[in-house]
């Protein structure tokens, strides 16, 4: 089972309709399933005409999805219900820093890449045997996962190849549920696919980082990974990686000027052929 899993924050541009070409296409070429999934969990970006855009403008593509598509916002009680197992199990603390303390106290160099954030500090963590207060029903601080420090975290990428990190070391612990009672994306990514049963993920490599973040969060959870296959992205003329504001890349756009959808996913399968088995 494969998925598509767009943000509704903006137009789809050709960057996401190259990824999820290439996720439709390796599932229809195994005889596979694939999901839609509309990640909409952050309140204040996500429009939910971007959604219905989002399943016009795939159409307009060519791809299809088998079933109706999900929701984040209709599955929260699923992500709670993993927060308090996480939490059950001692994972979890509530964490009352800004990003600013954050940035200004981290030590280790980090990368800046989009998935990217500074280590977290431990001297910000609550001592290990501490207890942890009650999450509480509306929950108002941050809550965070302890990394399991100085682990070395490998798997095989698809497309990427080998990848390893240290957990403590090139990333920390990393937020589940924010302050603003909302799910934290890796959790709520690492729960949809093990629950939906998701076997193989195909996106940007915008996410290898955190592809790590959420394998540890599915280890916790008793569930298995899927297999990854993280993308080069696609850039702009000056090297920039496209972004929603990339207007005249915009599906709509290249729909609106009368590009031929056959033509762009035939200019994918050049691009990517070497992905698709
Ligand atoms: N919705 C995420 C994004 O557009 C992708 C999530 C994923 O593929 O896991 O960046």
């Amino acid at each position: 089972m494969g998925r598509l899993a767009p943000s509704p924050t903006g137009w789809l541009h050709v960057g996401h309709a190259r990824t999820f070409w290439a996720a439709h296409a390796r599932a229809r070429t195994a005889g596979g399933r694939l999901l839609l999934r509309h990640d909409d969990l952050d309140q204040d970006r996500c429009r939910p005409e971007f959604i219905a855009a989002a399943e016009e403008d795939l159409r307009w593509l060519g791809l299809d999805w088998d079933g109706p598509p999900f929701v984040q916002t209709a599955r929260r009680s699923r992500y709670r219900a993993a927060l308090e197992r996480l939490y059950a199990a001692g994972l979890l603390f509530p964490c009352v820093r800004t990003r600013r303390d954050v940035l200004e106290a981290s030590s280790a160099p980090h990368e800046g890449g989009p998935d990217d954030e500074p280590v977290y500090p431990p001297a910000f963590r609550p001592p290990e045997d501490a207890a942890a207060p009650p999450l509480g029903e509306r929950i108002s601080v941050n809550w965070r996962f302890r990394v399991p420090d100085g682990r070395e975290l490998r798997f095989v990428d698809g497309v990427a190849g080998p990848q390893t990190a240290v957990a403590g070391r090139d990333f920390g612990d990393f937020l589940v549920w924010r302050k603003d009672d909302t799910p934290s994306y890796q959790l709520a990514c690492a729960v949809d696919d093990a629950e939906l049963g998701v076997t193989e993920v195909v996106r940007g490599e915008d996410l290898l980082r955190s592809t790590l973040r959420q394998q540890l969060l599915l280890e916790a959870l008793g569930a298995t990974a899927p297999r990854y296959r993280h993308l080069p992205l696609v850039r702009d003329a000056q090297g920039a990686r496209l972004a929603k504001r990339h207007d005249a890349l915009a599906l709509r756009t290249l729909r609106a000027r009368g590009a031929d959808p056959a033509a762009l996913r035939a200019g994918f399968a050049a691009e990517l052929g070497e992905h698709r088995e």
